[in-house]
């Protein structure tokens, strides 16, 4: 990464992450519509740019809550998840006229904080996501607030983006936000605040800075964002906050204005595979043939064809050990097959998959975006 201050103009795949504050007035709980075009025109032009962009939006129960005629002041969980029910209807579509305005076909995908932790479903969701940006969709994302069974919080969806991020790989992470980034002190408070452009270590002092967190729905405050980008830096994800309230926030932002800046020190990859080598427990082995390792440390996927035999019980999306013939182990990776799976397709070509299992989960055994290679 460059030295000289970080811009979305680089991003290659980006989040964006727009609260409900900014698309819903919150004086009449109407829709604030031309904001949002402006805003999809924005994404639009970056699509042009060859960037992948993923939108992860509130807005479903401040919609709802109107259409149900429900007061905010007052209202429960159940009435909240009601909210939500209704609310993501409209969501949904006033973000697919706004995208389609300009070409664009949007995607609903509604998760649970859940979907994120358990390694199946999470790699479920990548897949379906990573599809979806291959065939040039707008994903738009949102907590499935309606099975949540936790309490829904405002500023949610600021760490739902950053999970995302994580789960995607993603390079960049922007949450748009009421002010322009972080400053020293609150500046609504106090005159003398400043705003800080890039933050490189999430100090307790970066933390003080934050404040606390608001009570009414229009913001989850810098806390939430703070968490957010702990969460994004961990991935190896760039993540900026950026006044979101101006029309055109995102041109904008190419042009030059003001945000806060938090840097991770890994790229994506290095960081998924720092979480693979060390978080992961391995539930059982792989063993390749000779061809297949040579592959393996050239940087290739695992295939079928290279394995020999399976060790162990796992299933798909655990991790597992890669080891050679003589047992020494040259990796270690996410397996998309189980060890089930693994024994009938071991020594067979990729093409064979389909016709063995009834399935696929595509031809890499082990994808390299989700192998480290072992020191030896
Ligand atoms: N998922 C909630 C909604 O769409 C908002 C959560 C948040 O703003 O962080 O209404």
């Amino acid at each position: 990464m460059s030295l000289q201050h970080a811009s979305l103009s680089d991003a290659k795949r980006l989040i964006i992450k727009v609260g409900s504050a900014l698309l819903v007035d919150e004086n009449t709980g109407k829709l604030r519509r031309a904001w949002l075009e402006a805003l999809a025109d924005d994404i639009a032009h970056l699509r042009e740019r060859g960037v992948e962009v993923i939108v992860v939006s509130s807005g479903a129960i401040a919609l709802g809550r109107r259409l149900l005629g429900l007061d905010h002041r007052t209202i429960s969980l159940a009435d909240k998840q009601a909210a939500a029910a209704t609310g993501q209807i409209s969501l949904s579509q006033v973000w697919q006229e706004a995208l389609g305005r300009n070409g664009l076909t949007m995607a609903q995908v509604l998760v649970t904080l859940e979907d994120m932790e358990g390694r199946r479903r999470y790699l479920n969701a990548r897949g379906t996501l990573n599809a979806l940006l291959a065939r040039g969709a707008v994903p738009l994302i949102n907590e499935n607030d309606t099975v949540a069974t936790e309490e829904i919080r405002f500023g949610d969806n600021d760490r739902l983006g950053a999970k995302v991020a994580h789960m995607i790989s993603a390079d960049t992470l922007v949450l748009l936000s009421d002010i322009d980034g972080l400053y020293t002190a609150d500046p609504r408070k106090n005159p003398d605040a400043t705003l800080i452009p890039e933050v490189r270590e999430l100090t307790s002092e970066i933390f003080d800075m934050a404040g606390v967190a608001p009570t009414m729905y229009s913001s989850g405050g810098m806390v939430t964002k703070l968490q957010a980008a702990e969460i994004a830096m961990k991935a190896g994800c760039r993540m900026f906050i950026a006044r979101g309230t101006i029309y055109h926030p995102l041109k904008a932002q190419l042009e030059g204005a003001p945000n806060t800046v938090f840097l991770p020190s890994e790229s994506p990859l290095a960081a998924r595979r720092h979480w693979i080598a060390t978080s992961l427990k391995a539930s059982g082995a792989i063993i390749v043939d000779a061809g297949a390792a040579k592959a393996l440390h050239a940087g290739k996927n695992l295939l079928a064809a290279g394995i020999t035999a399976v060790d162990g019980r796992f299933k798909h999306g655990d991790a597992v050990r890669v080891l050679d013939v003589e047992g020494n182990q040259i990796a270690r990776g996410i397996t998309s097959y189980g060890a089930e799976e693994t024994r009938l397709l071991m020594g067979h070509a990729s093409g064979d998959i389909e016709a063995t299992l009834g399935f696929t989960r595509g031809n890499a055994v082990i994808h390299s975006d989700d192998l480290v290679i072992s020191d030896q």
